[in-house]
């Protein structure tokens, strides 16, 4: 009987998948029966391999997903790291408050990242989300010194870089890990955005025990498979709401406009951040007004 082992789906492309296994990398096949199943391995996933004598494998088994997101189609992720700069472009509050949201609400922890401390004061928009009880940090890619912290975040964790294009988001893992050294785009002066220097989903193993993906996209509730979900647990993905989503006067309480509503209590009292509480309003009337158009492709087992 050939051996079996367990490793993690690190590429996958037209039909081959790289299953990295300790030190090894294997080419490997999927059994035949995942066709039927609907179930196809993607990046991300467990997976146990039977390995054929010529080194090639078999993936034989898929185990059950901890999360999976859909653009780029990734499974498992521990952490996503919220990479925002100072100028080219500016930071979107909107825009990392959606991320964070969408991320607790599929399990990962967000990491919040504000780099090029060397061309601006990050300090203000720092202290937002730390007030908010997220982890976050401020870097610069040029600098190995600033980066020493954000390293530990990396130990033992699969984590997805997300923010915009231009942001240094490839600048930081080259930055982060010895041996890496992915393309990083000088920035178009014109469009204020960097080109487009990812191109496909792949994991790398980082020198700490993990995997990093560097990924274009993460920016949408198309991340979301069950909308009605995500619009029932909203609330409860914005951390710094959690003390007081409790006490409102109404049970059915939006925390938008309410009287009585605590939430908005603390928003008067300081306790929760304006530009917070403003992207928990525009997403809540994102989500009220999309329809449950989104379906989960039968990828996920847990939604
Ligand atoms: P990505 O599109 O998010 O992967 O961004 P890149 O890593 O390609 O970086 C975009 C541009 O920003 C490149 O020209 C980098 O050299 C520059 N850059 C990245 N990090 C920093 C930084 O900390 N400070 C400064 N001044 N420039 C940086
Ligand atoms: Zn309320």
């Amino acid at each position: 009987m050939d051996k079996t082992i367990t490793g993690t789906v690190v590429k996958a492309i037209s039909g081959f998948y790289y299953v990295a296994a300790g030190n090894k990398v294997f080419e490997c096949k999927a059994r035949g029966n995942f066709r039927h199943s609907k179930i196809s391995p993607i990046v991300g996933d467990k997976v146990n391999i039977s390995v054929l004598p010529d080194e090639r494998g078999i993936i034989e088994d898929i185990e059950d997903r901890k999360n999976c997101l859909n653009r780029p189609i990734i499974a498992n992720i521990d952490k996503l790291i919220i990479v925002s700069s100072y100028t080219n472009p500016a930071p979107d509050l909107y825009m990392i408050d959606r991320l964070t949201a969408v991320a607790v609400f599929n399990n990962i922890m967000p990491i919040i990242v504000f780099n090029k401390s060397d061309t601006g004061d990050f300090t203000e928009f720092a202290s937002i989300y730390k007030n908010a009880g997220l982890n976050t940090y401020i870097v610069s890619a040029n600098d190995k010194d600033s980066v020493k912290n954000l390293k530990y975040e990396f130990v033992d964790s699969v984590c997805a870089m997300a923010g915009n294009s231009g942001v240094g988001k490839s600048s930081l893992i080259n930055a982060l890990f010895e041996g890496f050294n992915l393309k990083t785009g000088e920035v178009s002066t014109a469009l204020g955005r960097g080109k487009h220097t990812t191109r496909h989903t792949e994991l790398f193993k980082n020198s700490l025990g993990g995997f990093v993906a560097d990924t274009p996209g993460f920016s949408s509730i198309e991340q979301v498979d069950n909308l009605y979900n995500f619009k029932i647990k909203l609330p409860q993905t914005f951390k710094d709401f959690l003390p007081f989503i409790n006490t409102c006067k109404f049970n059915n309480c939006t925390h938008t406009t309410e009287k009585g509503c605590s939430v908005l209590e603390a928003l008067k009292d300081g306790k929760i951040q304006k530009s917070r509480h403003d992207s928990y309003c525009r997403l809540f009337l994102l989500i009220f007004f999309s329809r449950d158009k989104v379906v989960c492709h039968g990828r996920c087992y847990d939604h």
